[in-house]
């Protein structure tokens, strides 16, 4: 009996201190932040049975914040007024859907990821790292800089534009958006969405979507040429032929031309006597490319190209590395300038 009393008192004293020993023990975790879930999850379960208890209020929880649409769809709106863009956001990839869509003629559709303006098909995402976005700064009405003037930074920022254009598996702007609007992800495809023009009494082949606003430059120009003297005098001595849409079948890390595209269209001169082509000029200058003064190259007159840029078409002659001869239907890079100059104002 004895035994059995002390036994008995043994395991009830046993027993608390055990209990009083894990009370402690989770006390000091939590004091040390070791045990900040098991609490939490404590705090969790407990509100829960107050306010099914109806004892008190459960504190609101803040709603997760969906993000603002990207703002740079405006430019591609404005750029592409017969195009609809909707953006709805994916919270599984965490970024926006877009779902671009032709309002007249096939009314086809097709869903991109903004991926930071890159407009991704959901099966690039997870090459991203291979893109840059399609927004690249292009100065609109800017006059080119005498390179006698350019700093060693500038001369430096010249010589690596030169670098990674030969560099494989440099990112680059991607152009999936592009191939959904000009139809040109295939050869077959964009070749059933071309027009043969005249422009300026020269034959070209381009996309479909490039002829009007190519009219409207034209009639412009032919306005210009009537009482301007360089705009007469070069259209009639300085341009010999013009070159468009040209299919190139490409390797995978090389940048498609936006010739392929249908967007592109090349000014060449009767004689390749001036500069007019970085690379070419590397193959004959080496380092120095950047560097040969203006008056070397060969490049249409400002007026021209100030009246292509209200059209909505880009000069190559302003990249760093500079094709003179190279214009391009890029509306949304022309709005992107706009939009960006607005914004710092
Ligand atoms: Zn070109």
């Amino acid at each position: 009996m004895q035994f059995r009393k002390e036994f008995k008192f043994i395991l009830i004293t046993a027993f608390i201190f055990v209990l009083e020993f894990s009370f402690l023990e989770r006390d000091a975790f939590a004091a040390n932040g070791i045990c900040n879930q098991g609490v939490s999850t404590l705090i969790g379960a407990s509100n829960k049975q107050i306010a099914r208890s109806g004892l008190g209020q459960m504190p609101k929880q803040p709603e997760p914040v969906e993000p603002n649409e990207p703002e740079e769809l405006e430019i591609l709106r404005k750029a592409f007024p017969d195009i609809l863009f909707t953006a709805v956001y994916d919270k599984e990839h965490e970024d926006w859907q877009i779902e671009v869509a032709f309002t007249t003629g096939s009314k086809a559709s097709e869903i991109f990821y903004w991926s930071e303006g890159r407009l991704l098909p959901e099966n690039q995402l997870k090459n991203k790292n291979l893109y840059l976005s399609i927004f690249e700064d292009y100065p609109v009405e800017t006059e080119l800089q005498d390179p006698a003037t350019y700093s060693q930074e500038q001369i430096e920022e010249y010589r690596n534009a030169g670098a990674a254009s030969t560099r494989q598996n440099e990112p680059f702007p991607a152009i999936f958006i592009l191939d959904f609007i000009y139809s040109s992800s295939t050869r077959k495809k964009v070749e059933q969405h071309l027009s043969k023009v005249k422009f300026l009494g020269l034959t070209v082949t381009v996309s479909e979507r490039v002829v009007k606003p190519l009219a409207a430059v034209e009639k412009k120009i032919l306005e210009l040429k009537k009482t301007n003297k360089t705009v007469a005098n070069f259209l009639e001595k300085d341009l010999d032929h013009l070159e468009g849409y040209n299919w190139r079948d490409i390797r995978d890390a090389d940048r498609k031309s936006l010739h392929s595209v249908g967007i592109a269209i090349d000014f060449l001169p009767p004689k390749l006597n001036r500069h007019i082509y970085w690379r070419w000029t590397k193959d004959q200058k080496g380092e120095k490319w950047m560097l040969v003064p203006l008056t070397s190259r060969w490049m249409p007159p400002y007026e021209i190209i100030n009246l292509f840029e209200e059209e909505g078409f880009i000069w190559g002659g302003k990249w760093l590395i500079w094709d003179n001869m190279h214009f391009e239907y890029r509306p949304e890079l022309i709005e992107y300038y706009r939009w960006k100059n607005k914004k710092s104002e």
